[in-house]
């Protein structure tokens, strides 16, 4: 291909595919974690049922302790009972025991409701388990298939950067040095076909001196509008000079 700008042209495909190879490496944290999200949140699930029964057994603890002094005040009470000598000391005694008789049951009805609490995060805690071991092998193969696209992302990549890191360097260096320029400052691509009489990039028409010149074999001629460099496409459509593309 006798173009001057042939190779600058293979050097700006090669960085638009190193651009999408590079858009499509940052994708796959994000579907990778879509992957694991379900996961993720049954995770959550089951580590917040731990630590609620973990509170469970500990607030279960304290109030079996209650409960056992309780029992013990009401043994000493109604022991008491008997050794008593005067009416008023008696039913000071009675109404002890009522007291702790009924702190005793109350007692009892909340273990008995920590006890039901624990049977139901027990049992949820099983069902994450269960839930969480078939997702964990449901997603395995979709995890692997991913670090295997990462990996084969990343052979592209390397195979494109040192073909480009190549063909760049046989390119006329004041040339490239424009091109790396507009590269850099994000006028991407830098290279781009003239359309009709218009920038392909902007659109906005080019003087005719400006055309005339660009349409000699290999010439380019910087967009003065957008900046992009403007080159005549080896294969103009002939009747792409005919329709208004500039109102695209
Ligand atoms: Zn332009």
């Amino acid at each position: 291909m006798p173009h001057r700008l042939a190779r600058l042209l293979e050097v700006q495909s090669l960085d638009m595919e190193l651009a999408a190879l590079e858009s499509r490496r940052e994708e796959v944290p994000r579907r990778r974690a879509e992957v694991t999200r379900e996961i993720t949140e049954l995770e959550a699930e089951r580590g917040e049922k731990e630590q609620a029964l973990e509170h469970g057994r500990l607030a279960r603890r304290g109030k079996e302790s209650d409960l056992e002094l309780q029992r013990e005040r009401l043994a000493k009470y109604e022991r008491q009972l008997g050794e008593v000598r005067t009416n008023v000391a008696y039913s000071a005694l009675l109404s002890e025991i009522q007291r702790a008789k009924r702190e005793i049951g109350q007692l009892e009805d909340e273990i008995l409701d920590l006890m039901g609490e624990r049977e139901d995060q027990e049992k949820r805690i099983a069902e994450l388990s269960g839930m969480l071991a078939e997702k964990r092998s449901a997603a395995a193969g979709e995890l692997e298939e991913l670090a295997e696209e990462a990996r084969e992302i990343e052979r592209a990549a390397e195979a494109a950067r040192s073909k480009r890191d190549q063909l760049a360097s046989e390119i006329q260096p004041a040339l490239y040095r424009m091109y790396d320029r507009l590269r850099r400052g994000r006028r991407f691509p830098a290279l781009v076909p003239m359309r009709g009489h218009a920038c392909g990039a902007c659109h906005s028409s080019l003087p005719p001196q400006v055309v005339r010149e660009i349409q000699h074999e290999g010439a380019f001629h910087p967009c003065e509008a957008c900046g992009v460099l403007v080159y005549a496409a080896p294969e103009v459509e002939p009747a792409s000079a005919a329709t208004p593309r500039g109102t695209t």
